[in-house]
């Protein structure tokens, strides 16, 4: 495993596992799939409906609650009604946990982010986050929450993928010591996005080099420049593969040829203009 280590001096794996789309009867059993397999961070929030699940199976894995990082992430319309310690709390309780090691506003709200940053200080200032993050942001949010606030947000975690390279994002989270992560590497949930991906050529030929798969190098990519990948998967050979690319590293020029895929195709929703 390779770690980051974020802004707050806390270490984080590389790669970790996103739950997203994985309902309550499935998380438990592919949580405990996952961390069988080496993974020790999950990636989860409140509106995917199957934090009890994902806290269950933690307790019941042989891995102590210190040697998980768990994210979870404060949704939408508690930003929208300033619901952010209830909110917060019930996620606890759904985790079964007294803290989590990252707490993250999932979309930038309009016109409720910053305020709703502020509260997130507060929640970091208890103890009860280790840190706190945003998601979907673009630099002018994450200007804005620094402008007003007086912590610096410890990880960004938005879409990246090698079609969507998001190069403006990732350079000013560099700039500013916040760690970058990417959602949908390997193309998110629609099967047609991640065939499109999947199938790509230049991929192909790079992972036949180093027998492994294409979504092995795209989670590699991420690794090797610096981007913290969370990959989902409810099926267990895929959950162990993807967890299995730490023995090969891309050259410089494999990477630049990744990099040059981008062709700024986003999968999921604008974070400038959503309506969720
Ligand atoms: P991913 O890019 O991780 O892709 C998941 C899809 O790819 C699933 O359909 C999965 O199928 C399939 N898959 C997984 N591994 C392989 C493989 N080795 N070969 C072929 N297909 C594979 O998409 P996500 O959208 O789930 O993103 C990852 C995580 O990011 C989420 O789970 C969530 O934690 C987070 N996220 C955050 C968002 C945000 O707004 N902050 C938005 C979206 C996601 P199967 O499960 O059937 O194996």
């Amino acid at each position: 495993m390779k770690y980051v280590t974020l802004n707050t001096g806390t270490k984080m794996p590389m790669l970790g596992y996103g739950v997203f789309k994985i309902d309550d009867n499935q998380a438990g059993d592919a949580v405990k799939t996952a961390i069988a397999a080496g993974y020790r961070s999950i990636d989860t929030a409140a509106i995917y409906g199957n934090e009890k699940a994902v806290g269950q199976a933690i307790k019941e894995s042989d891995v102590p609650r210190e040697e998980i990082f768990l994210t979870t992430k404060l949704w939408n319309e508690n930003m929208r009604i300033g619901n952010y310690e209830d909110a917060f709390e019930e996620s606890l309780n759904n985790l079964d946990v007294d803290y989590v090691d990252l707490y993250l506003i999932h979309w930038p709200v309009k016109d409720k982010y910053v305020d709703s940053w502020l509260a997130m200080e507060k929640i970091f200032k208890s103890g009860r986050a280790k840190a706190i993050g945003v998601s979907n942001f673009m630099p002018h949010h994450i200007d804005d929450v620094i402008k007003a606030g007086t912590i610096v947000p410890a990880l960004n975690q938005y879409e990246m993928h090698p079609y969507l390279a998001r190069k403006e994002v990732l350079t000013h989270c560099k700039k500013l010591g916040i760690t970058p992560q990417s959602w949908g590497p390997l193309g998110g949930s629609n099967p047609e996005n991640k065939d499109l991906l999947l199938d790509n050529p230049v991929l192909k030929k790079i992972a036949d080099k180093y027998a492994k798969s294409t979504a092995q190098v795209i989670l590699r990519w991420n690794i090797d420049i610096g981007v913290v990948c969370i990959p989902k998967s409810v099926t267990p050979s895929r959950i162990k593969a993807n967890f299995d690319v730490f023995d090969f590293e891309l050259t410089p020029d494999e990477v630049a040829t990744i990099d040059g895929l981008n062709k700024d195709t986003r999968f999921g929703a604008n974070p400038d203009n959503f309506d969720f």
